[in-house]
């Protein structure tokens, strides 16, 4: 078993582990907080991580980065690594290096995907591509709605994440429904993730002047949200970086570090 860093021990209700696997991502979203410099586990360190989650009692894990399907190691060999250790699996990707058939992968229980905008004009503004090159999509929006059809017809399971911000503020009802009509044509929604913009990051600094918001602004979005979509469970997440149910772990240099009282210091994002 690793050797863990305790930068903060995990309340006993945290059981979900988010893993912290690669902190590259090819995409440049404005509201991006994440930082290349997180290092990348390689398969042993993960594996070992793996042991020590279970060791501390964790039984959900988010496979995340940076972007985890950019991993050297195979996002594939991670999930099903988690799975045979008897996790509940997620995996927190931006979905643009999904395979044809990713629906049907072996060993994940839970995809958690993104979606900014109810359109493709504004929700590609914020979730830019870089120039050409594996990883990036330039029509991003399109891409989540095939993603997100593609679990649907599957009967797959997801969570939904978007960004509030100063851009999108006026899209959160027509989000809710767009989710909501998901749902009714058997789309399996197991929750939306409303996370309030943090001006910090990569992304994030660069574009707080333009994307930043209240308090207010944030606690309106998500009563529209909650009022317009249905019977879908929203999740309010003012802080990314912190979570009551979730802790949080990376690798930095020989050690596997945890701790999300910390984790606004560490240069590294959560499952987008
Ligand atoms: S928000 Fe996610 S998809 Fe966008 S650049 Fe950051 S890590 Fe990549």
């Amino acid at each position: 078993m690793t050797a863990v860093v305790h930068l903060q021990s995990p309340l006993p209700a945290r059981r979900i582990a988010v893993v912290f696997l690669h902190g590259g991502c090819a995409m440049r979203c404005r509201f991006c907080i994440s930082d290349a410099r997180l290092s990348s586990m390689d398969r042993p360190q993960y594996l070992a991580a793996l042991e020590t989650l279970h060791a501390r009692g964790f039984d959900q894990i988010v496979v995340g980065g940076g972007e985890p399907c950019e991993w050297p190691g195979d996002w594939r060999y991670a999930v099903r690594e988690a799975k045979a250790r008897g996790f509940h699996v997620q995996l927190g990707t931006n979905g643009v290096l999904l395979p044809e058939g990713f629906a049907r992968v072996h060993g994940v229980d839970r995809f958690v995907l993104p979606l900014d905008a109810s359109h493709a004009e504004l929700h590609n503004n914020l979730r830019r591509s870089a120039p050409a090159g594996a990883g990036t999509c330039a029509d991003h929006y399109s891409l989540i709605q095939s993603r997100l059809e593609a679990l649907r017809r599957a009967g797959r399971e997801v969570t939904v994440s978007t960004v509030v911000n100063a851009a999108n503020l006026a899209e959160t009802a027509a989000i809710g429904k767009w989710l909501s009509h998901y749902v009714e044509k058997g789309g399996c929604v197991h929750a939306w993730h409303l996370y309030r913009f943090i001006p910090s990051g990569r992304g994030g600094a660069r574009h707080a002047a333009a994307l930043d918001i209240s308090d207010e602004a944030y606690e309106a979005a998500v009563h529209t949200a909650r009022r317009t979509a249905g019977s879908l469970r929203v999740f309010k997440r003012p802080d990314m970086r912190h979570s009551l149910t979730v802790d949080f772990f990376w690798q930095e240099g020989a050690h596997l570090k945890v701790g999300s009282e910390v984790w606004g210091k560490i240069p590294t994002a959560e499952a987008c």
